[in-house]
């Protein structure tokens, strides 16, 4: 067992890494250093089965090259990467040219699935797969750890911390998008090229949480987010992203082509939270305020936009969804224009 010690250097070199990007570098690496396959890849697949994007390790000069998710790829890996899924378990084949190729599923989560595939000219031996299934279970528990760092305890949605770096992602693939690149998937048959999707964004605030919780008692009160956060799950599509903000406020954003599309969206979890039976309490309403996200805004300012959309919505009755654009375009409220001298963040 001479290479115990290089192996637990490695782990502990691997383990003491606190950067996804990093370790899934230094991943590959050392699996290439220690199994000096032809090619590594890892693979991120989304819910549909799309890749989101490929790492791809080649031994001639230790070469890591991101491949893009428009990347033709080879349908060997493909079909090798379905087979995996399939047994949900790791999945040997040979290709014709010879080479040994090993598919190892990593993570499948809801939105996203993880692959490891390595092509070799030999064929990896029992101990090989049980190394490699060792380092991966390392990489899988960062996952899983970075997962839970991202994610309010309560609800399970994604948390305030997580906003601007998903706000800056959602922006950069809308821009990626509208350039043409739109991955194929279950929406193909409706937005055209020349209609531009858009996003929105909705605070969404708990009317009169604070007596639901000195009526009824906080445990119930704990609930009430609880189904709430269910509920929001249920109604906004997969690719929408879902935040609770802190309290009682949550933020979604959403992909519609209009407003129209927007306010049936957030009107229909408006009514779905009124008609719905929480236990023990009679009856919750929300109330929303909802704002167009203009790429070139900053993420502070939409949010001051939909918190003043939210506070008109307030003191006009609450259980509605307001919308900052129409507020501001009948007078109703004044828009919030930018300081002088503030940084674009995206
Ligand atoms: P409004 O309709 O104007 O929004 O009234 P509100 O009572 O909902 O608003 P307010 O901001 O006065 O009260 C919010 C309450 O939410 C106060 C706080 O005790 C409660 N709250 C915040 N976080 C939690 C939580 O995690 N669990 C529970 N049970 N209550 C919480
Ligand atoms: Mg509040
Ligand atoms: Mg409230």
């Amino acid at each position: 067992m001479s290479t115990t010690p290089h192996l637990l250097d490695r782990l502990a070199s691997l383990t003491s890494i606190r950067d996804v990007e990093i370790l899934e570098f230094s991943l590959l690496k050392t699996l290439n250093e220690m199994f000096r396959p032809e090619q590594l890849l890892l693979l991120k697949l989304d819910a549909f089965g799309q890749r989101t994007s490929t790492l791809r390790y080649v031994s001639e000069g230790n070469a890591l090259t991101t491949v893009s998710s428009q990347h033709p790829g080879q349908p060997e890996i493909d079909s090798a990467l379905r087979m995996a899924q399939r047994i949900n378990g790791t999945y040997h084949t040979q290709l014709a040219n010879g080479h040994f190729l090993s598919a190892y599923p990593v993570l499948d989560m809801r939105m996203l699935n993880i692959c490891l595939v390595t092509q070799s000219r030999q064929m990896a031996t029992p101990q090989d797969a049980r190394l490699i299934q060792g380092f991966l279970q390392v990489y899988r528990n960062f996952c899983v750890l970075l997962e839970d760092a991202q994610h309010d305890q309560l609800t399970g949605l994604l948390n305030r911390k997580t906003f601007d770096a998903n706000m800056q992602r959602l922006i950069a693939m809308s821009e990626a998008l509208r350039s043409g690149s739109r991955p194929q998937d279950e929406r193909r048959n409706q937005p055209q090229p020349h209609q531009t999707p858009l996003h929105w964004l909705c605070m969404v605030d708990i009317d009169h949480f604070k007596s639901i919780n000195d009526r009824f008692g906080h445990i119930y009160g704990d609930e009430v987010l609880v189904w709430l956060g269910q509920l929001m799950r249920e109604t906004f599509r997969e690719e929408d992203l879902i935040f609770r903000f802190g309290g009682e406020e949550f933020v979604v954003i959403t992909e519609n082509m209009a407003l129209a599309g927007a306010r049936t969206a957030f009107e229909r979890f408006r009514e779905k939270v009124a008609e719905f039976r929480f236990p023990q309490i009679p009856q919750v309403t929300v109330s929303c305020g909802a704002v167009l996200i203009t790429p070139g805004t900053f993420a502070h300012m939409l949010l001051d936009q939909a918190d003043q959309a939210l506070y008109y919505a307030k003191r006009n009755g609450r259980n509605q969804v307001c919308f900052y654009e129409e507020l501001v375009e009948s007078g109703a409220i004044q828009p919030i224009e930018p300081a002088s001298g503030e940084i674009d963040l995206f």
